[in-house]
């Protein structure tokens, strides 16, 4: 991302006045949430609307014939057709609502590739995967005796794409790849790797949980198959993400789980399935969630990802600046062409020590492997601590992380 000079501008005060939690003390600190990666915050007309639609609408949604019941579906519905068009779907009937990310890719793993993957099939996966798309895989793999190669990692942290062209030469079935890495912060260059894999013959999926919180998602540009997006990383609630998938595609994928909801006739013989998206959906979906969803999106629509993009461009390049001038810090990643995450070692203090020390400032920071082992096996390490900042992060929050730094030094290292 790059600073556009006539990029629109974001008012942060008022912005971050949108946040209840941002004006919280943690330890007599003001909270420093430097943690979005793993979820973020809502704005109050995310809460609103969930309280609005519990208080006032709720009911279950596609079954009665009621006014409550009519409410509720229109703006579970709704949600769906303002996720729609946020990733460029061709129709609503497209999304098909999840509990996340996680869900989403379970999804196709468990229902195309029970139909399209068999023993001796490959499916290829990178070395920068969050077990999310790592695990379903494997799984799959398990079942069907297929099995998985792994695109390579630069030491620079980007996909190594020499090394996909190898990997396409097996005629993989599906090439499964994030868009964003929750550790490094590399923004994949999804639309050429769909192109080779395309040209190799193999379906697309792509891990959307870092990108579609930072950046404007089009599905038809990207060119993939298949994109899943978590709404809690994106001012959304908790339990609510979104499958999108091309009509056709779906059409052809058996139902994941059975249940209410997602048929359309059943008898003691055997039943038939509801039309897509419905036929994934079963049972009583996460009704107010994905209301908030929807709300969360338009938020994100009403401040702009032009405007979410310079902001966040400033933020990163004031933070690459700050963190690569302190000393005895190693920083993970590409320095370009990434979002605002950073991780990162810091002398010898192990991350969890780092997360409990900047703690005590208010300062609320993730350490761990990110569910990334496989990347920090690549990279020889157990564990970093990881910053992420998010719109309404400020340049005074990176401040207050590099102070929160050299008093960790202090304590840790007696380096004054
Ligand atoms: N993929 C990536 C890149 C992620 O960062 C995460 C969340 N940390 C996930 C998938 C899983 O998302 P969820 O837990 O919302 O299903």
């Amino acid at each position: 991302m790059t600073t556009d000079m006539l990029a629109p501008s974001l008012d942060l005060t008022a912005l971050r006045a949108q946040f209840p939690i941002l004006s919280r003390e943690i330890n007599g600190h003001p909270l420093v949430f430097l943690d979005s990666a793993a979820s973020s915050q809502r704005p109050l007309r995310v809460l609103d609307r969930m309280d609005r639609y519990y208080r006032e609408q709720h009911a279950n949604v596609h079954r009665g014939a009621h006014q409550l019941s009519v409410e509720a579906t229109e703006a579970f519905e709704g949600a769906r057709r303002i996720i729609a068009s946020h990733l460029g779907a061709n129709e609503p009937a497209e999304i098909v609502f999840t509990r996340g990310t996680t869900e989403a890719i379970n999804l196709v793993a468990s229902s195309w590739g029970s139909k399209f993957v068999g023993a001796g099939d490959e499916i290829v996966i990178t070395k920068m995967e969050h077990h999310s798309n790592f695990v379903p895989w494997q799984l799959l793999a398990e079942r069907t005796g297929a099995t998985i190669r792994f695109v390579d990692v630069t030491p620079d942290g980007l996909l190594d794409l020499d090394d996909l062209d190898r990997l396409l030469l097996g005629r993989p079935k599906i090439v499964a790849f994030m868009h964003v890495s929750n550790s490094l912060g590399t923004i994949n260059p999804v639309a050429e790797i769909v192109r080779r894999a395309q040209a190799a013959g193999a379906l697309t999926l792509v891990d959307g949980a870092q990108a579609a919180p930072h950046l404007k998602i089009d599905v038809a540009e990207l060119g993939c198959d298949f994109y899943a997006i978590s709404g809690h990383k994106m001012c959304g609630p908790t339990g609510a993400g979104a499958l999108w998938a091309r009509r056709e595609l779906l059409e052809q994928m058996p139902p994941y789980q059975g249940g209410g909801e997602m048929i359309s006739e059943v008898t003691m013989a055997g039943s038939t399935w509801a039309a897509v998206p419905h036929k994934f959906e079963a049972g009583t979906p996460n009704i107010a969630g994905v209301v908030g969803f929807g709300e969360a999106v338009r938020f994100l629509t009403d401040v702009g990802f032009d405007a979410i993009a310079a902001h966040e461009a400033e933020i990163t390049a004031y933070a690459l600046e700050r963190l690569t001038n302190v000393d005895g810090l190693t920083l993970y990643g590409p320095r370009e062409n990434k979002t605002s995450v950073f991780s990162f070692s810091y002398l010898d203090i192990h991350p969890h020590d780092l997360s409990t020390i900047l703690d005590q400032r208010g300062i609320a920071i993730r350490a761990g492997n990110h569910c990334n082992q496989p990347l920090m096996d690549h990279f020889g390490i157990n564990a970093t601590a990881r910053a992420s900042f998010y719109l309404y992060n400020s340049r005074e929050e990176v401040d207050m992380l590099v102070d929160g730094l050299a008093m960790a030094a202090k304590v840790f290292c007696h380096i004054s």
